[in-house]
């Protein structure tokens, strides 16, 4: 059985195939600058040099027609036929309280989708663009929709509702909603299989730290608070957005600039490790010029580390107690330094960090030291295999 799974954005295009024979990737891509000059795929078979191809992409019609080309070309393709596809994942970031799993698509999932566009303004439509133009292209193949906010539904009230008029959430559904959840799902449950106990009787805080940031309060294998909350600026520090804010910076933010989508620009791209070091937002950059004695980015960094102990912290408080913390994405999989910051002082929780264990990037590890009661793991995210899973469980063998 082989899917197709997407991954569409408002101007890329990620895909990957994969043969869930033995769940391993056949080829994968990336569609960018769909619409803007300067459109390319780039596509990669498993094993081959990648392939660039510099042509006009002016919509996403355009751009699944040359994925597909791409898949059955003869020398660097993965398909001899199209119908060796068996269905198409989507990733979809909001499924509002509408979906709190993953689904088959139909028109109704359609409509849903749309309905929760206000949620989502940005990403939402450019989902809907892909899963139509993948309809358009291939109208008998099965397509299912994976949710990023799916995951978090199970959070109860008191974690999802927040504290100012009820009614802006009976109305307007005002809420914690939270992101990342294929990525908190898939490395809370691979730690449970790493640590060979049934995720049913773990507390776990999952860390998906990469340019957008969540961590997420893992119990008995369901999701019971998140930092991200209705949209994706809240928690700890990110790359360009500000994390956690007391409201009256925003009022204050709101009465400077007189504008809320100059205010939004602040918020989601102006802030974090950008705003507070002044020249990146990439943590690569953030430590190499904190070694030297830069001391905004210094400071930048300190506040990313303190930001996701407090958050361990508060939710291991939350759980009543902690087995597992799980650093995954590209900061949580590559920065050393930043596990062992964050994990340096949790030894007060049981969470021992063992330094000579810590040397590991992008792939998976235990970095507590032998004994410590609460493990720390490193744990690389795979939504594309959570997509691809929920598909094939949703569409049945082929
Ligand atoms: P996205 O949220 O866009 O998917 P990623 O998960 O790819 O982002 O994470 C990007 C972040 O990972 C960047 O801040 C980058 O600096 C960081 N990162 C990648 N490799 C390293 C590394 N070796 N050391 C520190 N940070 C790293």
């Amino acid at each position: 059985m082989k899917i197709l799974v997407l991954n569409c954005g408002s101007s890329s295009l990620k895909y990957q195939l994969m043969n869930m024979q033995d769940e391993s990737v056949l080829a994968k891509g990336l569609v960018e600058r769909i619409g803007i000059a300067g459109s390319r795929i780039k596509h990669v078979r498993t094993g081959l040099d990648a392939v660039v191809r510099d042509t006009d992409i002016p919509n996403h019609k355009v751009a699944i027609k040359l994925v597909l080309e791409a898949l059955l070309d003869p020398n660097h393709g993965a398909l001899r036929d199209l119908s060796e596809l068996s269905a198409a994942g989507h990733r979809v970031v909001h499924g509002g309280e509408l979906f709190t799993t993953s689904v088959r698509i139909d028109a109704d999932v359609i409509k849903g989708i749309e309905e929760v566009i206000h949620l989502a303004p940005l990403h939402n439509p450019a989902n809907l663009q892909g899963i139509r133009a993948m309809m358009d292209a291939l109208p008998d193949l099965p397509s299912v929709a994976v949710f990023d906010t799916a995951f978090h539904q199970t959070m109860p009230p008191r974690a999802f509702v927040y504290g100012i008029p009820y009614h802006y959430y009976e109305k307007d559904r005002v809420r914690r909603y939270g992101f990342h959840g294929t990525s908190h799902f898939y490395v809370a449950h691979r730690a449970a299989e790493i640590l060979g106990r049934p995720v049913g009787e773990l507390k776990i805080v999952t860390c998906h730290l990469g340019n957008g940031s969540s961590v997420t309060a893992v119990n008995g294998g369901k999701c019971v608070d998140t930092s991200m909350g209705l949209g994706t600026a809240e928690g700890v520090l990110m790359g360009t957005r500000s994390g956690n804010v007391d409201p009256s910076v925003m009022l204050f933010l709101m009465e400077q600039e007189n504008d809320p989508k100059v205010v939004s620009h602040i918020v989601h791209k102006e802030s974090g490790l950008q705003g507070i070091s002044g020249f990146s937002s990439d943590l690569r950059d953030i430590e190499e010029e904190a070694e030297k004695g830069n001391e905004r980015a210094q400071l930048a960094f300190d506040m990313l580390c303190y930001g996701i102990r407090k958050y361990i912290g508060s939710y291991a408080a939350a759980m009543g107690g902690l087995d597992a913390v799980v650093f995954t994405a590209g900061i949580g999989e590559n920065s050393s330094l930043l596990r062992e910051k964050v994990s340096e002082g949790l030894g007060f929780l049981g969470a021992h960090f063992d330094p000579s264990r810590n040397q590991v990037r992008g792939k998976e590890a235990e970095i507590s030291a032998p004994g410590s009661k609460v493990k720390i793991l490193v744990v690389p995210t795979n939504e594309e295999l959570v997509i691809a899973r929920d598909t094939r469980d949703l569409v049945g063998k082929r």
